[in-house]
């Protein structure tokens, strides 16, 4: 057990103005592994000025200037990957190997693009007889979830820097690990004092003030649809940016024409990363009546090979949710799809463990579009099949749910499937298995969020416009 102290403030670490601590649990153990500090409104007030300081400075350093600090950090993520992966492992419970290729990987390559982008990005444009200038937006308060610990941090922090906007980070209370070494790997790079802060504690405590600081420019939130309905509406009161991202309930439309046993093995695996904790997962497999019964016998085969136990171990798959709240959450899940009337195939509410905080990979058939399992985000372990009888069909079931965050679409031809993605109300559509792109916007239609986060798109998040009529 280690006790960590201080917040990053500044350039160093400052003792934090209280001192409630928050413990880190290991979810494969159920083991306290550490503590942090439970900041403040006063922390979270003292590292928005020290934000606010650094501004001008950080928001005059030419672009290639900023550049090189962001290319140091992504040096630094690449040579401490392992550091980096055992303590996502730790805290969040991610098979160590997907903690390395995934969990460090992912960022490594959101800040060698950010990297890029801060020099080839036109921060000037012309039009007519104007300049418009594309200036930071000014201080910003992030606001990170734990399921994805590092790369959430980095999908803000990344287009900040490049932007010229400085930042304060607040990470979940769950992963604050993760967070606290990136600030030291931030800290290494010499970032100049106050581009970059660091204030751990409690979402409604210093999360809430970091989102209400009248200080802050731009509130940039990631995280469950409840928090960030209030968050807006913080921010919206105060006439200040924001961007929200937030939860999906995605759907792999499976064509008939498409090649079934792949997209239904792709499919699963979407589900089963990261143990269910993907708020972009394709959580509804949507399969046409005539294939049903074999697609269900599919996704029972390719549930087989997620193994639930040590996230150390290479044989195990799935590692166990993050805590015991949600666990608790997703068990609730599986009972109220039992109780209206959805078939589970494999897995089920058993525990795998009797320590962990472990859920069985679960497959739901006979679901049907309006129960609750197959409305409401489960985050964790488990997949539902839909039958849909003709494409119409599937089109109104893909689109039936508040969500629009992401979705697959499978057919034998790419046109086919192409023409089907056009129809989606979601914000990413993987054609027959594309790869995930970090340079392609990511964000959501409907309740899925506001904004855009990676690439060019998410950088124009931290941006501000001016035009110089000349
Ligand atoms: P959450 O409560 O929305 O947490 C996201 C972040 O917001 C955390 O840093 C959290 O701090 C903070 N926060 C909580 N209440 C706040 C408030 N009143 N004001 C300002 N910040 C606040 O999400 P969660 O509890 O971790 O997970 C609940 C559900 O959210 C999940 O089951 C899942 O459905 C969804 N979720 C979605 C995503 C996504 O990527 N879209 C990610 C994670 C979770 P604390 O850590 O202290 O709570
Ligand atoms: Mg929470």
């Amino acid at each position: 057990m280690k006790a960590y102290d201080g917040m990053y403030i500044g350039g160093s670490w400052r003792p934090a103005a209280g001192t409630d601590t928050i413990s880190v649990v290991n979810p494969a153990d159920e083991q306290v592994i550490a503590t942090v500090p439970a900041g403040t409104a006063e922390d979270v007030d003292a590292a928005v000025r020290a934000a606010r300081a650094a501004l001008p400075g950080w928001a005059a350093t030419p672009p290639a200037g900023r550049a090189a600090y962001i290319t140091a950090l992504r040096d630094l993520l690449v040579a401490r990957t392992d550091e980096i992966a055992e303590t996502v492992t730790a805290e969040l419970g991610a098979p160590i190997a997907l903690s390395q290729r995934v969990h460090v990987g992912l960022p490594v390559m959101v800040a060698g693009s950010y990297a890029e982008l801060a020099v080839t990005y036109p921060f000037e444009e012309k039009l007519g007889n104007s300049a418009v200038l594309m200036e930071p937006v000014g201080v910003v308060g992030a606001i990170t979830p734990w399921n994805y610990p590092l790369h959430q941090i980095v999908a803000k922090v990344a287009p900040a820097l490049a932007a010229g906007c400085t930042i304060v980070v607040k990470p979940a209370e769950d992963t604050p690990l993760t967070a606290r070494l990136f600030a030291e790997l931030v800290h290494e790079t010499g970032l100049p004092a106050g581009v970059f802060n660091l204030v751990t504690g409690l979402g409604p405590v210093a999360g809430q003030a970091l989102a209400e600081h009248e200080d802050v420019d731009l509130v940039s939130f990631t995280g469950s649809t409840a928090v960030g309905r209030r968050i807006g509406a913080i921010a919206g009161a105060a006439v200040k940016r924001v961007a929200l991202e937030l939860g999906g309930k995605s759907a792999n439309v499976i064509l008939p024409s498409a090649d079934l046993a792949k997209a239904v093995k792709v499919g699963v695996a979407n589900v089963m990363s990261n143990s269910g904790q993907t708020c972009s997962a394709w959580t509804r497999m949507l399969v046409h009546t005539d294939q049903y019964d074999e697609a269900v016998e599919l996704a029972k085969a390719a549930v087989a090979a997620y193994a639930a136990g040590d996230p150390h171990d290479p044989a195990n798959r799935l590692g166990p949710l993050v805590n015991a709240k949600q666990r608790t959450r997703v068990l609730g899940y599986l009972e109220k799809g039992v109780a209206d009337g959805a078939r589970v195939v494999a897995g089920g509410p058993e525990a795998p463990h009797p320590t962990g905080y472990y859920v069985a990979p679960t497959v739901f058939a006979d679901v049907t579009p309006d129960m609750t399992i197959a409305q409401e985000e489960i985050f964790g372990p488990v997949v539902s099949l839909l039958r849909y009888e003709d494409e119409e069909d599937a089109l109104r079931i893909a689109n039936g749910t508040v969500y629009g965050l992401a979705g697959a679409v499978w057919a034998g031809d790419e046109n086919e499937a192409v023409a089907f993605a056009r129809r989606m109300d979601t914000g990413q559509v993987d054609i027959n298995g594309g790869r995930f792109n970090v340079v392609a916007p990511f964000g959501g239609h409907k309740q899925s969020g506001v904004g855009r986060e990676l690439g060019a798109h998410g950088l124009t998040e931290y941006l501000q416009t001016k035009s110089l009529q000349l």
